[in-house]
């Protein structure tokens, strides 16, 4: 389950290059520059002049696609989720190409799944999930290929209230576990402790949401150029297991 985390199973560039292949075709057919080229300048990623393959509407800034998510999530924390966009036209309607609103890099727990939470459908969201959302060379290879060839206006750090990994870290729990637990280790030192400890807990998650989303910009020269060109935003988040909604943390 950790293989890719405790291993070194896949190198960034094999997860790019991997993605690539499949992105190549998907990119052509809809009038797009090779991901080689437009993997220089992320903005170009998406053609400015699209066939009739192409998804209809402009893309969202940053801002735009967090209103969407937060509004997404409203529904799901009020019970009035729409499950949108999972009808099989949507489906057929993205077999060509994809141009998800946002990257979310969040938790493996069966009890957060991004696209619920969120209430988005197919396309949407390009989701990265690792124990703890422990940064690796996969994920951030990952999150690389959504800014790079999909142009991702937003990536989201979403960490969660009674998160097991960073529990694990927290009780320094040896095990199965062991590489996610020393990749959250600094959080759980960085954090003050605190006589609570659901209070300390959920201080450590959203210490390791925060840098995560820290260290996937330190780590990746591609997506810290987007950022500073403005081309993409990454912001860490936190979702509350019981009110179901998600607060931003940066
Ligand atoms: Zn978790």
């Amino acid at each position: 389950m950790f293989s890719s985390i405790r291993g070194r199973a896949f190198s960034r560039r094999d997860v790019i290059g991997l993605m690539g292949v499949a992105a190549a075709g998907a990119l052509a057919s809809c009038g797009a520059d090779p991901p080689g080229k437009s993997a220089a300048n992320p903005a170009r990623a998406e053609p400015s002049t699209g066939g009739s393959r192409r998804a209809a509407g402009p893309r969202p800034d940053a801002d735009d696609a967090w209103r969407r998510l937060v509004a997404g999530n409203e529904r799901f924390a009020d019970g009035q989720a729409t499950h949108p966009r999972q009808a099989a036209a949507r489906r057929r309607s993205l077999v060509g190409q994809q141009r998800p609103i946002a990257c979310v890099l969040g938790c493996v727990d069966s009890r957060v799944p991004p696209e619920l939470v969120f209430d988005q459908g197919l396309g949407d969201l390009l989701i990265a999930r690792t124990a703890g959302q422990v940064l690796d060379e996969a994920v951030i290879g990952s999150a690389e290929y959504g800014v790079a060839h999909l142009g991702v206006p937003l990536v989201v750090v979403l960490g969660h209230a009674n998160c097991g990994a960073v529990t694990a870290a927290v009780e320094a729990v040896r095990g199965d576990v062991a590489a996610v637990v020393q990749a959250i280790e600094p959080a759980v030192r960085a954090t003050r402790v605190d006589d609570d400890p659901k209070v300390y807990l959920a201080a450590c998650v959203a210490e390791q949401a925060r840098r995560v989303a820290t260290g996937l910009v330190e780590r990746s020269a591609l997506i810290s150029d987007a950022v500073e060109r403005e081309q993409t935003t990454v912001v860490a988040a936190m979702y509350d297991l019981r009110s179901g909604r998600v607060r931003r943390l940066t």
